[in-house]
């Protein structure tokens, strides 16, 4: 009788599978999405704040020309309107050396008033007098500048408030007007500087690029903006990489004076957006790595879980065969022993067969008995194993014996080969190595299927000793060839499925042979039967060389009767 293995749930196994993936992986690309959308809108602001902060920039390096310009303007030409109407300008010059004004290539006073009305007296960069040739372009650029203000003068127009003027008429000489008004706010004259190109390239631009930039860049980033100045022809006159090529991101004309001139920016600073995006790749490689490790972790919790499904349904299988297996040689037992005891039977050879189903059946429930207590004991650590000097050929052939009724019975046919080469006697746990080589010849009995004949073979292959067993049933399929000797494992189809067993007896096997230093073995073809040897070594188990081949069971040696014996 046989009762049907619950199958592995692989559906639910599937969909728990791919919940755990949703579960994992639709969080992150919700998360990863609105990242994306985020970076996006990012990107649009971060261009829109980053232009204004260079714009600003540029703003500032602007305001600072300025201020330069006025400043030094306001400084230096500022001269007491007396001095035009009492005729004191000769003290214009001490004035100059003074306050000398930055910037400035040339300083000029033009009187409209007393003595020196319409004369331009010229102070060289050092503030000395200088005696202008009157056909020069700049002594005409001076008198282009300051003629409407002698023409205002002249005409007696009043100035309610005096700034400085600029003219910029001729681009090489650019110059900055202050008015001079009396006490009635007339203009009695004009106090001016011609402004220095040179200087203003080589001084003002950088030292007002450099003052400007803390406020918007970091300091040590200074090399990641380029400020170009170009002229109204676009040259470019000024620049704090001359290297660049490229274009601007921004521009802007300069204020008060250079006014054709404008100043450009280049920025190679990183953006908001530019570290939203590699924000974004970082993050997007740990969101790989997360749902990697994630995944992993499902993975191998469904394989746990699943393992313990297995094991849990193993245990369930085996307390339902063991409990089988207990019970049907007990119900024989207990018939047999009825019959025996009410006399029922008097045949002679009846009684004798009864007989020896009874000791059959106790056989097989010590053999089932044996292999739980030794599974219990190897599992609790409690196993040990007794060695004393044995020979395996003598304890082979015992073995074999207690087999003797069942393979009769089962109509089965037993070659025993002993070892032609003689063993010698080998320390060994008598009592384990029989169990461990019973359980083999019971699965052979159990698995062999229509197959009627069973091969024992006990030889010496170099330095280990081969005990084998061979039969021609259901073989084992190669990839369960070493689950089966896993504590509950059993083949869950085919013959197998139907044959009642613990799963325990292979594993038995495995302990003790490899308690004794040796190793289980496996050859086998589904539907073409199996090999299993048993393989120990003789260096590490050999107790002295063999003793009389009698002892040893040499091949040819009288078996017992249903036994056949070759070479
Ligand atoms: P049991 O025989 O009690 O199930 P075992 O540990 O002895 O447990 O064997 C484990 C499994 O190995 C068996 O269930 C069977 O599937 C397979 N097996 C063992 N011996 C043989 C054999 N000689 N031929 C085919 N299959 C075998």
């Amino acid at each position: 009788m046989s009762t049907p293995r619950t199958p592995q749930p692989r559906p639910f196994r599937r969909r728990t599978l791919w919940l755990g993936f949703a579960a994992v992986l639709l969080p992150l690309a919700v998360l990863l999405c609105l990242e994306y959308r985020w970076l996006v809108k990012l990107d649009h602001a971060s261009e829109v704040a980053h232009r204004a902060a260079l714009a600003n920039y540029l703003e500032a390096v602007a305001e600072k020309v300025q201020s330069f310009y006025n400043w030094n303007a306001e400084k230096s030409l500022n001269v007491p309107y007396t001095w035009f109407t009492e005729d004191h300008l000769g003290q214009v010059a001490y004035y100059f050396k003074k306050k000398p004004p930055k910037g400035a290539r040339r300083l000029f006073v033009a009187s409209f008033v007393g003595e020196k009305k319409g004369q331009i007296l010229y102070f060289d960069s050092t503030c000395s007098t200088f005696s202008q040739p009157p056909w020069s372009a700049e002594a005409r650029a001076v008198y282009v500048a300051t003629s409407s203000w002698e023409t205002m003068a002249h005409k007696g127009a009043e100035l309610e408030t005096v700034t400085l003027a600029v003219d910029e008429r001729d681009p090489r000489h650019r110059i900055i007007l202050n008015p001079i008004i009396d006490d009635r706010s007339k203009v009695v004259g004009v106090v001016g500087m011609v402004l220095d190109e040179e200087y203003f390239r080589s001084v003002v631009l950088p030292e007002k690029i450099a003052e400007a930039l803390p406020a918007f860049f970091l300091a040590d980033d200074s090399r990641k903006t380029v400020v170009e100045v170009r002229d109204r022809r676009q040259q470019t006159v000024f620049s704090t990489d001359p290297s660049f090529v490229g274009s601007y991101e921004v521009e802007k004309p300069l204020r008060f004076v250079f006014t054709d001139w404008s100043l450009g920016l280049a920025s190679r600073h990183p953006t908001p957006g530019d570290w939203a995006r590699s924000n974004f790749a970082i993050n997007l490689g740990l969101s790989a790595l997360l749902a990697a490790v994630l995944l992993g972790g499902v993975i191998l919790a469904l394989r746990t879980a699943s393992r313990q499904m297995k094991l849990s349904q193993m245990k369930s299988d085996f307390v339902s065969n063991v409990s089988h297996e207990l019970r049907t040689p007990l119900a024989s037992v207990r018939v047999f022993g009825e019959l025996l005891r009410l006399g029922r039977v008097q045949d002679p050879g009846k009684v004798r067969e009864y007989g020896e189903y009874i000791e059959n059946e106790s056989r097989r429930l010590t053999q089932l008995i044996n292999n739980l207590l030794d599974f219990s004991r190897i599992e609790s650590g409690r196993k040990s194993y007794r060695q004393e000097p044995a020979d395996l050929a003598e304890l082979v052939r015992d073995a074999v014996r207690t087999f003797e009724v069942r393979l009769r019975q089962s109509g089965f046919r037993l070659i025993y080969h002993g070892p032609e080469e003689a063993l010698p006697l080998l320390r060994l746990d008598p009592s384990a190595m029989v169990h461990a080589f019973s359980n083999l010849l019971d699965n052979a009995l159990k698995y062999s299927g229509d197959g009627r004949e069973i091969e024992v073979r006990l030889r010496r292959r170099g330095a280990w000793a081969v005990l084998s067993v061979r039969d021609w049933g259901v073989g084992v399929a190669r990839d369960e060839q070493e689950k089966i000797f896993d504590r509950f494992h059993r083949v869950s189809t085919g013959l197998v499925h139907d044959v009642k067993g613990s799963g325990l007896g292979l594993a038995i096997v495995r302990h003790v042979v490899e308690a004794h230093g040796g190793r289980v073995e496996v050859d086998s073809k589904p539907g073409q039967g199996s090999t299993f040897s048993i393989l120990l070594p003789l260096d590490a188990l050999a107790v002295e060389e063999a003793p009389g081949q009698d002892a040893q069971g040499r091949a040819g040696e009288a078996l017992p009767p249903l036994l056949g014996g070759e070479a």
